[in-house]
This record gives structure tokens, C-alpha cells and sequence, in this order.
């Protein structure tokens, strides 16, 4: 016989004492599997069928799909399982031991995102002993933070299928049904060093650079004369140039300059399209300074969402929480989930203003309400 799943408060301090930091740079990188195998055995302890899935080509990380009743329809609950790397010696605390302070729990993923988990399954066993009309899925992915490879392997495999998805990050439980979405790109000139005496001597990228940027700057222009949309609190898309570096000593023609910057487009606007418009104002700048120009993305974008403000999902859950629903700068998931086909929004537990920092917290205060209002879309998608 399994062991009977724990109470909310064994679960989340379980979790949180789980590390599974996703991260681009291989040092910090860690695997998922045990936080994956502790929610499989908590779910199909409540009788939920389970599934883990694991990446491509990433068999330490892996994808938890938790069913439990059968149908068409019904409604999935989705989280990721990792963490953002952190910074231990300006924790006030263990970031992996679950602590009690002022109404909250401090702790690394307490709000982003692990916290959700066993308030989803506290919604959940609530109704594990009744005959569900539609499936309730309880989702859990790999590698939010740093690739999206989880949800990008769900959408390849077309997987889970249901009518509506609510996706837990901290949102302070209100409703969220758009996002803008998150590229980060960088620009590599390489030119030819020389002697500082004889311009004819080299190819300064340094200088092709001050075109690059300004070319940015007047693309940006562009953008934000084109597109607006006044449901965001900045309602164009942004461009900021985060950081540059290149050359090496005031005498010597800088031979090689390199630049990242950050785009984050609205609903609507295409990264592909947007690269490709990029190029076409860099490529003319190789040959008037005599240098090459690449263009790449530091990580696969991460696409803007936009779901019907009057979604019967946005609707629900407006009149379930007492918010309207609102539109954010941060990515999710999102649009991967919409791209199964599901009525989606985001909207959980704890705040964004507590992520990816030290003393990341859940507020005691977050956690019944969350599980009274899953209770309710629970009760609505699922009977
Ligand atoms: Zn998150």
C-alpha cells in the first residue's frame, strides 16, 4: 500500500528541502526528478492516474501529467517544478528549510512556484472520493526558468488535452490574461584591430557599434509608434539596451564589440518578424564600416499571451477572486497551454514582487483563499 499523501504544510516543506534550480549556466543547472517523483507519489496516493515525462534529450529533467477522472473537457492545474538560481548568503534564512516568520513562509519557490503544488492538491482531495464528468489534471513542468524545454515538449506532444488551464504563478490571485512576451538577443560585430595612428590600419568596431545602437533606438521609435495596447502598465513594447562590451586600449582599433539587449513584444507582434527587421537595419552597416555584423537570441523567446478578456475561464475566475482581470510584463507558459487549445489564464498564490530574490516568501494569508477559489473552478469544470 502507498503511504497516505501528506497534510499541505509536510508537502510544501518537502518541496521547498527539494532543490531543483533551472538555469542556462551548466553549474548552477539541476535536475527535476525529485521534486517530480514527490508530487507522483502524493498524487497517485489520491488515486490520481500518473505520468511522468521525461525531456528529450534531458533524461534528469521531466514532466508530471496527474489525472484523475476521465472525459472530455475539464481543467488543468499547472506549475513548474524549478527554481531560479540564488544568492544563500543574502538569505536571512536556509532558503531550502521551509521557515515561519510574520505570517509567511520564507523559502526558495515558496511563491515561484512550488507553493502551488500542495495547494492544488489540497483543492484537490477534496473531491478524490466523487465520479468527475471531466478530467482534473495537475501539471507540473521542467525548466520554466531557463528554457521552457518542459512546456515546449508538452506542446510538441500535444499533451494534456483539457478545456481550461489555470497556470499558479504568484499573481496575488488575480486573474491575468495577457502577457507581454521576453527576448533577449545579442549583437556581435567583429572588425580589425590596427594602430590607433592610421584609421586605414583597421575596421573599428566600436564605431560600426554607435550605428547599431542607433539604429536600435530609432527601430524602438518605430515599434512604439506602431504598437500600443493601454491594458499594460508601460503599453508599448520596450527595448533596452542592457549591455555592451568591446576593444581593449585607447591606441588600438577596437576589432570586436558585442552588445545584448532585452525586447519585450505585445500580443500580436512576431519575434521572427522582429529579428528579421532587425537584420535588415544592421546588414547595410557591414559594408559601410567594413566589418561583420551576427545577430542571435541568448535563449529561445519566450512568446506574449493573449487570452479573450471575456474568456468563460477570466470570466469565472473575476467573480470567484473580486478582481478584474489584468495584464502583466512577466512570462509564463501561457502561451503553450493555449496552444493545446485551452481557455488559459494565469493567476496563484503570493506575489511576483517576492521572486527571484533572497527571502522569497508565501504569506499565510494567500493559501486558504487559493484553495477555495481552485475548489470552486474545480467544482465548475469538472462535474
Ligand atoms: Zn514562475
Amino acid at each position: 500500500m502507498r503511504p497516505a499523501t501528506p497534510e499541505l504544510l509536510t508537502m510544501l516543506t518537502e518541496l521547498i528541502a527539494t532543490p531543483s534550480v533551472s538555469c542556462t549556466a551548466a553549474h548552477w543547472d539541476q535536475s527535476n526528478l525529485a521534486v517530480i517523483e514527490k508530487l507522483e507519489q502524493w498524487l497517485s496516493g489520491l488515486g490520481f492516474h500518473t505520468e511522468i515525462m521525461p525531456l528529450p534529450g534531458h533524461p534528469e529533467k521531466a514532466n508530471l501529467i496527474a489525472t484523475l477522472g476521465s472525459g472530455p473537457g475539464g481543467l488543468v492545474l499547472a506549475g513548474h517544478t524549478d527554481t531560479v538560481p540564488f544568492n544563500a548568503e543574502r538569505w536571512s534564512s536556509d532558503p531550502f528549510k521551509l521557515t515561519e516568520k510574520n505570517n509567511r513562509f520564507y523559502g526558495l519557490g515558496t511563491c515561484d512556484m512550488k507553493g502551488f503544488f500542495p495547494i492544488a492538491i489540497e483543492a484537490a482531495r477534496k473531491f478524490v472520493d466523487q465520479t468527475l464528468q471531466h478530467p482534473l489534471i495537475i501539471l507540473a513542468t521542467a525548466d520554466e526558468e531557463s528554457s521552457m524545454n518542459g512546456a515546449r515538449a508538452l506542446a510538441e506532444a500535444g499533451r494534456p488535452k483539457a478545456r481550461y488551464a489555470v497556470i499558479g504563478e504568484p499573481t496575488s490571485l488575480r486573474p491575468i490574461y495577457m502577457h507581454k512576451g521576453i527576448m533577449m538577443e545579442q549583437v556581435k560585430i567583429k572588425g580589425t584591430a590596427g594602430h590607433s595612428s592610421d584609421p586605414a590600419l583597421g575596421a573599428s568596431a566600436l564605431e560600426a557599434m554607435h550605428s547599431v545602437l542607433g539604429q536600435l533606438i530609432s527601430f524602438r521609435q518605430e515599434l512604439q509608434r506602431d504598437y500600443q495596447n493601454s491594458d499594460f502598465k508601460v503599453s508599448v513594447p520596450t527595448l533596452n539596451l542592457g549591455c555592451i562590451h568591446g576593444g581593449d586600449n585607447p591606441n588600438r582599433i577596437c576589432g570586436a564589440c558585442e552588445l545584448e539587449f532585452d525586447l519585450r513584444p505585445l500580443p500580436g507582434m512576431s519575434a521572427d518578424l522582429l529579428r528579421e527587421a532587425i537584420s535588415q537595419r544592421l546588414q547595410p552597416l557591414e559594408n559601410q564600416f567594413g566589418v561583420s555584423i551576427s545577430t542571435s537570441p541568448l535563449f529561445p523567446e519566450v512568446r506574449p499571451f493573449s487570452n479573450d478578456k471575456h474568456s468563460e475561464l477570466v470570466r469565472s475566475a473575476e467573480k470567484l477572486t473580486g478582481y478584474q482581470a489584468e495584464a502583466v510584463a512577466f512570462g509564463t507558459e501561457a502561451p503553450f497551454m493555449q496552444d493545446l487549445g485551452m481557455d488559459t489564464i494565469v493567476m496563484g498564490p503570493g506575489s511576483i514582487d517576492q521572486a527571484h530574490q533572497p527571502d522569497e516568501y508565501l504569506a499565510f494569508d494567500q493559501i486558504k483563499p487559493t484553495v477555495a477559489v481552485l475548489e470552486q473552478l474545480i467544482a465548475r469544470y469538472c462535474f
